[in-house]
């Protein structure tokens, strides 16, 4: 089929809640992937923030065929080898104790709500419910996850929605003492709101948030799904905001492109989810457990060394570039600022054109390749791009 067959068929039963570029993709490989009409594309945005490896990373490939072709599902009324292996290696690299497994980064952040609420309603009885989330943040679409997304954009028509849900202004310490009273059990954040624009909180504000919370045992719920899995130079972004959380979600890059999402959570709170207490009838499927064991056996410290020189040559590359204002984010969750009226979905499309896959975030442009990249990505990239910004 070609590009033009595949997006008519597309259009007719599928439906049409995506913005989409009128691009198909059959295949890839590494950081390449290639369209119906065989031209190629390098990939900065490894399918926002899944492929780690890239596309079909040989590693991660076989693991999954192996899986697939031994046991591709029981339920969890059953043990599994990989559901086990992936837990104990995310809690060795986390630091934390327990791991919930779901299907998504949205199913992950309900799990970790519905776990903060349970340790509160044991510890202190019922009405402590309320979680406290950042303006500008995103959670999901699921309707708690959705609640908790402090953008009214992504909440106009879906109402009515759950209860006890709050915001605050991300890096305002006073709106947050005001807005935490004897009612609220947890306050769930993301380190550099992803979808709000890629802007990273300010460590000082951070270390404010998390001290206030341990001293009144407001559970801190950070979520990592975009920012986790070496996205932003360290396994988790929390490492470099010296956050020691109660609960943290993963999603997006832990699967390496099967869909995944985890719960990670200290003691302290998974003592209180027994059994009957949550449930997912995929959440710990062996297969998609086996690629996230891939992914991590790959992220070696000497492949997040590289990635932060890498991320490090990105970014003075890109300040470099006309029209860039500002470069934000952290390690390789990048966004940038055009000034003069440039505008970033614009320049996504020239992009596209000139063989470049990149995201934009609000008004900005976002770049998350893959973690596989190489310095001859990165210049091909800035060439790209600079094309592109003297062009317009
Ligand atoms: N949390 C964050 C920080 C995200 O960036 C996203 C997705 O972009 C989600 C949650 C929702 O993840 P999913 O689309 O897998 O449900």
């Amino acid at each position: 089929m070609n590009t033009q067959a595949i997006i008519a068929r597309d259009d007719a039963n599928v439906l049409h809640t995506y913005g989409r570029s009128p691009i198909a993709l059959v295949e890839g490989r590494g950081m390449y992937a290639r369209d119906a009409e065989g031209r190629e594309y390098l990939d900065f945005t490894s399918g926002i923030g899944v492929n780690a490896l890239g596309f079909c990373h040989p590693a991660w490939v076989q693991a999954v065929s192996a899986q697939a072709a031994r046991l591709q599902h029981t339920s969890n009324l059953y043990y599994t080898e990989p559901c086990g292996a992936l837990a104990e290696e995310l809690c060795r690299r986390t630091g934390l104790d327990a791991v919930f497994f779901g299907n998504s980064g949205a199913e992950a952040n309900e799990g970790a709500i519905k776990a903060a609420r349970k340790y509160s309603v044991d510890t202190y009885g019922p009405g402590r419910s309320k979680v406290l989330t950042l303006v500008n943040s995103f959670h999901g679409r699921t309707l708690a996850t959705l609640t908790a997304t402090g953008q009214e954009v992504f909440h106009r028509d879906f109402g009515p929605f759950p209860e006890q849900f709050a915001y605050v202004p991300a890096g305002d310490f006073g709106a947050l003492e005001a807005a935490a009273g004897p009612d609220t059990c947890a306050l769930m954040l993301e380190l550099v709101q992803g979808e709000g624009g890629v802007v990273a909180l300010e460590k000082a504000y951070v270390e404010q948030v998390a001290a206030f919370c341990k001293a009144r045992d407001i559970l801190l719920l950070v979520d990592e799904v975009q920012t986790g899995v070496g996205r932003t130079g360290t396994f988790l972004a929390c490492e470099q905001f010296d956050l020691h959380p109660d609960i943290v979600t993963l999603a997006k890059g832990l699967g390496g492109g099967l869909p995944i999402g985890a719960v990670v959570m200290n003691r302290k709170v998974a003592d209180h989810m027994g059994p009957g207490s949550h449930g997912s009838t995929f959440g710990g499927n062996p297969v998609a457990c086996a690629g996230a064991l891939a992914v991590l056996g790959e992220l070696t410290d000497d492949r997040l060394a590289k990635d932060n020189a890498l991320a490090a040559a990105l970014r003075a590359g890109l300040q470099t570039l006309p029209h860039v204002q500002a470069v934000t984010g952290l390690g390789l969750m990048v966004g940038v600022a055009f000034a003069d009226g440039v505008s970033a979905a614009a320049v996504r499309t020239a992009c596209e054109r000139q063989g470049l896959l990149v995201l934009t975030a609000k008004t900005r442009l976002r770049l998350l390749p893959p973690l596989i990249l190489t310095q001859e990505d990165v210049d091909k990239a800035l060439a790209i791009l600079r094309s592109v910004l003297e062009s317009l």
